[in-house]
Parts: structure tokens; sequence; C-alpha cells
């Protein structure tokens, strides 16, 4: 199964987990509960000695564990939790694996929600340094005797900032920090962070994963890379069995069963039959976003243009080391910043809205928007400019996209 490609894995996963009735889909689990006939069963559920066996919807159902299933095949690892949304699925990792007194570097360059939410840690005791993870002798630098976590994002939104991805795997593995990489712009068909060595991956299956914007998700996957014998905070209930499960048990009992942001079945479903598609939708919004990067590079009107797959930017020697396109994320900043409404106005097609990943290009200002609430002093400190011009590729027809930026850019 392994041998075959991502599309071909992708499509048959369902029918090798187990076909019932002879569907394609795994069925949507409604139950809640679920009952047995012996006593001795249920039993078996909650002291886990039964496998597969499910007993209540908030730890999991058929439908979400065929999912978890389909995103450790597409990130090869050993295992995953899937939660509600991409931020239940950080949030989980951060709140289960970190204590007071514990030491997190994070990227500077991260989600907007990620970076409000390192400040609700450091109220909860956890210290916690942003360092620019695009030199990795700045992480070296952080390291403290208590540092237990990096966490990473493949390329940042909205600056496209990619990590030294391959160095921190390394470093990470040397000082035995558990190294967490938050893959949801580029999505394992772009890059598997377990081959730089990433212990934990994130993924928000919100974006490309369900890519139809109809659907919220998330999951972490473990990639059976990190050492969980060695690290101090798993407690004593599930330090049982074998220890490669040990951190992603603890994940699921503490991060779903007790903080309940869960996946409905029905979403599950959704994002599901959604990645089946992935692999096409990516290919052409990556070449789309790609051809959009250039033209608008070359435009008198346009400043400057962040895409990881142009030769300007900072990073386009790892981007082409590591990543098999440059993703569907772009971002830019017109010379004339205090055009950037009216030219927002003036695109016909994409949709000015927040959200990534989705069939419909959206657009959308950063600084007023996604990143007001940061204040201007954070958003110096993670590069954001006013404006700074956010687009998520869809899948409209490549002309049509160049046509509209033409049009808008002419008036400019
Ligand atoms: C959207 C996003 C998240 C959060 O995902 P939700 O499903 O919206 O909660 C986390 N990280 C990155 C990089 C994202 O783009």
């Amino acid at each position: 199964m392994s041998k075959l490609g991502f599309t071909t894995t992708t499509v048959h996963a369902d029918q090798h987990f187990g076909v019932e009735h002879g569907g394609m889909h795994k069925p949507i689990h409604t139950s809640v509960q679920y009952g047995f006939e012996r006593v001795e069963d249920l039993i078996g559920v909650f002291q886990g000695t039964v496998k597969g066996g499910y007993n209540y919807a908030r730890q999991g159902t058929p439908t979400t564990a065929a999912l978890e299933s389909k995103i450790t095949l597409m990130e090869q690892g050993l295992g995953s939790v899937s939660f509600a949304t991409g931020m239940a699925a950080i949030t989980a990792t951060f709140l289960t694996l970190l204590k007071a007194g514990d030491h997190l570097i994070s990227s500077q360059f991260v989600f907007g929600n990620t970076n409000s939410l390192l400040g609700t840690l450091r109220d909860l005791g956890i210290e916690v340094t942003t360092v620019d993870v695009t030199q990795a002798d700045n992480v070296a630098a952080a390291i403290r005797p208590n540092t237990r976590m990096v966490f990473v994002e493949t390329i940042a939104n909205p600056g496209t900032q990619i990590p030294d991805l391959s160095t921190l795997g390394t470093l990470c593995a040397d000082q035995g920090l558990l190294y967490v990489v938050d893959n949801t712009i580029t999505s394992p068909l772009l890059f598997r962070p377990g081959s730089v060595g990433a212990g934990l991956v994130i993924n928000s299956l919100t974006k490309t994963i369900a890519g139809h914007g109809s659907a919220l998700g998330g999951a972490v996957t473990d990639t059976g890379l990190f050492d969980w014998q060695a690290y101090p905070n798993i407690f004593a209930n599930y330090r049982k069995g074998d220890p490669r499960q040990w951190g992603l048990q603890q994940i699921r009992k503490k991060g779903l069963r007790d903080m309940g942001g869960t996946l409905s079945s029905e979403h599950a479903h959704q994002i599901s039959v959604g990645a089946e598609t992935l692999a096409l939708r990516v290919a052409q919004s990556s070449a789309t976003a790609l051809q959009l990067a250039q033209f608008l590079e070359a435009h008198p009107a346009i400043n400057r243009v962040y895409y990881p797959m142009l030769e300007s930017h900072p990073q386009y020697a790892v981007a082409r080391q590591h990543f098999n396109a440059g993703s569907w994320l772009l971002s830019f900043e017109l010379r004339d910043a205090k055009d950037c409404l009216a030219f927002i106005n003036r695109l016909q097609l994409p949709v000015k809205a927040t959200g990534l990943g989705d069939t419909r290009s959206l657009i959308i200002p950063v600084a007023h928007t996604i990143f007001w609430e940061a204040g201007a002093q954070a958003r110096a400190a993670m590069g954001i400019a006013d404006g700074l011009i956010r687009l998520s590729v869809g899948l409209e027809d490549c002309t049509d996209l160049l046509g509209d930026f033409e049009q808008a850019l002419a008036a400019a």
C-alpha cells in the first residue's frame, strides 16, 4: 500500500479499513452511545483491552477513526487524533504535553490565532520564546534546560517564511526536544514533516484537505520518530503498553476526551471525501499561484511578492529542497500601499473573505483584519506591512485570474 501513489492510496483507503455492506465510503456514524451484548466488552473498551471499540462519541466514532487512518496514511505516520478544528488540535497538543514551568520555543511567524494562544500559555505559566526560525541558530540559542518543544509552520501565513526545516529536525533530535510542525499550508501532498524528523504533525483539515470551505477539522499525527519514554510529561496512566503510542494516547485522553473539541462524524465524512481530490486541487492551485506570483513580481505597480517558488524568496532553496510545489498561498504589497483597499475592490473574481484552501480564490488585506488585534508592534515583528494583501488561490481557470489581476492593476 505504501508504494502506491498519494491519490491511489487516498481514494481506496476506506475500503482497506473494512467495508460495511460494500459501501465505498465509511458511513456517517451518528450514535453518541455504543452498546454491547456482553458487559465484559463494554469494560474492555473502557480498559483498552478491546481494540478499535467505541463507547462515547466524544472520544471518536468509526467515521472519525476512518478519517484519522486516512490522514495517517497521507503523512505516513504511526497514528492520528482528529479534532473539531485545527485550533483545537494545536491547543490539545500544547495543553496535554506542556505544563507550568516548561519552555516552548515557537516560530515568531505563526497563524494569528496560534500567536494569540501562545499568550494564553504564558498566562498558564508556560515559558514561551518566539524566534526567527528561518535561522536554526536562533532556536539553538533559545534552548534552556526546561525546553520541551519546538513549534513551527511549514510556510508561514501570510508572510510565507519557511523554517530551516531539516537543521531544526537534527537540532531537536540531538537535544531530545519534541519537534511539532504545522503542515497546514503545504499539506502532506507537498511535504511530509516526518521527512525532517518532526515528532508530531498538525494539519488544519479545514483548509486544502477538506478543500471546499464547507467543513472544519484538525488532526495531530504522530510520525513515530519521537521517544516518548524520554518525555517527562507523560502521565503514569499513559505510560502503559507500546511506548510509541504514549504521546497520542495522552493527546486523545486528555486533549480530546477531557477537553472535548471533537470532530463530528458528518464533518469527518465531508473532509474524507474532500481529501480524495487533494492532489488534483493542490496541483492546479499551486500552478496558478506560481503563474500569478511571477506575473505580479514583474508588474510595475507591485512592490513585493511573497511566494516560496520565486527565486527572490529568501528561503527559495529550502522550498525547492523540501516542497513538491509552492502551495496556493501568496502575499504581495502594492507599490502604493494606500491603493490596497481600492485595488481589492477592483478585483472581480477573488472573494473578499478570510479563510484558506477553498475552491474559490479568497483575498484579504492582512493588517486591517486577521492581524488587526495583534497590534502594530507584533505586526512589525512578523514582517507584516500595512498594505500586505493575502491571496488564497482557488480552482478558477488561471487565465481568468490573470486577466482579473491585470485589469485591477491597470487602474493602479
Ligand atoms: C487555519 C489554520 C489553523 C487553524 O485551523 P482551523 O481549522 O481554522 O482552526 C492553524 N494553522 C494554520 C497554519 C492555519 O492556516
